[in-house]
């Protein structure tokens, strides 16, 4: 063994910083308890914590810190959405990851490398134009492309001319881009914490008292707390946690599922998503291909990944990049999803006063990440819905006032 590991290693007065301290107990109450120690439940304690001053907090999290969707997704970011209300909200996001590093004083390693969605016909090509207008009505930084532009922005892209799959054009989103997803939760996490944010790891909520329209406590594995508010950030175990606070969602899981390769030479600088494929990929800061698609179509709260979609995901990543034919795949695994009818998360309010949902996330949340937390940190400090989070409540299903954004969110997310 070195003799530098013993004289560094065994004396105490080279501790390495923790970035967030080991789980404390309990305490008997919280001005606000998060359910979900994902990212967004991370980003809205940190929002609460240095933006409202609220630190009393605790974050529950039944498994590992981020270990649930924010662990498993593909970090596609990007705000090239249908509707005025979304965009408005994504384009925000997007600005926030663009500071994030230097809020969160945290690498989360933001790589702004555009996203091109493929048109395989002339109809879709249509679409773009209408999506390209609302973008730019919203000023995010969108438009269509023609098949010389493809080329230029994605050299090694098969254009298939005259076959199946011809690529005849896309939707050129500058915006687009992609964060280190462990980074992201750690960094809101290490800065929460910092502020005397409790963050329980292997706490369970598993039930609710209920006194009036409140929310008086949770039940967790570890003991019952006393709650002044609750947000509810469960991830693909969204539609559950509500059910025990009474609350019927219209949220159901499905799986979504995604792969890895070795890692290559870089050779894509870009995202590239064809829906009509339904396949994405990125190349990683590491060089692999990450490759994702659509959900499964079936529900199941289940994070088993299949044969099936790989071979459906490797028939995509092979049509658009011939070249990848004999490349090793390193990883397949899958997330639970929570997906609403409008594919569009439901923030806000909730039937009981001091309980605030910020779930149906789906296949599209990461990228929402920062400006949900600040607006859920802001909604919970105000104890009134920000106004950016207003189009996305619960009650939008009761006025049928949906925004629908599935042919945005497709094979994208
Ligand atoms: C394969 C895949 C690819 C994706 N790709 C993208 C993408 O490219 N871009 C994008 O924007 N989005 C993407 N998503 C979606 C994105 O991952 C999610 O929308 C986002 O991570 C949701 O974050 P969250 O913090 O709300 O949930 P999560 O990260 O899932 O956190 C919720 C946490 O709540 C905890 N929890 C649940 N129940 C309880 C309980 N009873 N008590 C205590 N804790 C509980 C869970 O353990 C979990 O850690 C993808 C998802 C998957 C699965």
């Amino acid at each position: 063994m070195p003799l530098t590991l013993l004289k560094y290693g065994l004396p105490g007065d080279h501790v390495p910083t923790r970035d967030i301290p080991p789980t404390p107990d309990l305490k008997r109450s919280y001005d606000v308890a998060i359910i979900g120690g994902g990212g967004h439940g991370l980003a809205a304690a940190h929002y609460l914590s240095k933006y409202h001053g609220i630190r009393n907090v605790a974050v529950l999290e039944k498994g590992y810190l981020a270990g649930g969707n924010t662990a498993r997704n593909t970090t596609t970011i990007r705000s090239n959405y249908i509707t005025n209300q979304s965009i408005r909200f994504y384009k925000e996001a997007v600005s926030l990851y663009e500071s994030m590093s230097h809020e969160l004083n945290f690498n989360v390693m933001f790589s702004q490398r555009g996203q091109l969605t493929l048109a395989h016909s002339d109809s879709t090509l249509r679409s773009f134009h209408l999506r390209a207008e609302m973008g730019r009505h919203n000023g995010t930084r969108i438009s269509v492309v023609d098949q010389q532009q493809v080329r230029e922005l994605c050299p090694h892209l098969n254009m298939d001319m005259g076959g199946q799959h011809e690529v005849v054009g896309g939707l050129w989103h500058e915006d687009g881009g992609t964060a280190r997803h462990d980074a992201v939760a750690w960094g809101y996490a290490a800065q929460a914490s910092g502020r005397g944010v409790e963050i329980h790891q292997r706490t369970e909520v598993q039930g609710f008292d209920i006194a009036g329209d409140r929310v008086a406590a949770i039940r967790t594995n570890r003991g019952t707390i006393r709650v002044g508010q609750v947000i509810q950030a469960a991830g693909g175990l969204n539609e559950q946690v509500a059910r025990m606070a009474g609350i019927e969602l219209p949220i159901r899981c499905f799986p979504l599922q995604a792969m890895v390769t070795q890692p290559l030479k870089p050779f894509l600088n870009t995202l590239v998503s064809s829906a009509n494929l339904h396949t994405y990929l990125v190349q990683s800061s590491r060089g692999e291909i990450v490759i994702g698609g659509g959900s499964d179509p079936y529900q199941l709260a289940a994070t088993r990944s299949t044969l099936d979609l790989k071979e459906q995901l490797a028939h995509g990543a092979v049509q658009l990049f011939p070249f990848l034919h004999n490349v090793k795949l390193l990883r397949q695994w899958a997330g639970i999803t929570d997906m609403t009818p409008d594919y569009t998360p439901i923030m806000g309010a909730s039937p009981l006063k001091n309980y605030w949902l910020d779930c149906g996330w789906g296949t599209w949340g990461f990228k929402a990440t920062p400006v949900a937390g600040k607006y859920m940190a802001e909604t919970v400090a105000r104890e009134r819905v920000a106004d950016i989070l207003q189009p996305f409540s619960l009650k939008r299903f009761e006025t049928i006032s949906l925004i629908n954004e599935m042919g945005a969110t497709a094979a994208s997310h």
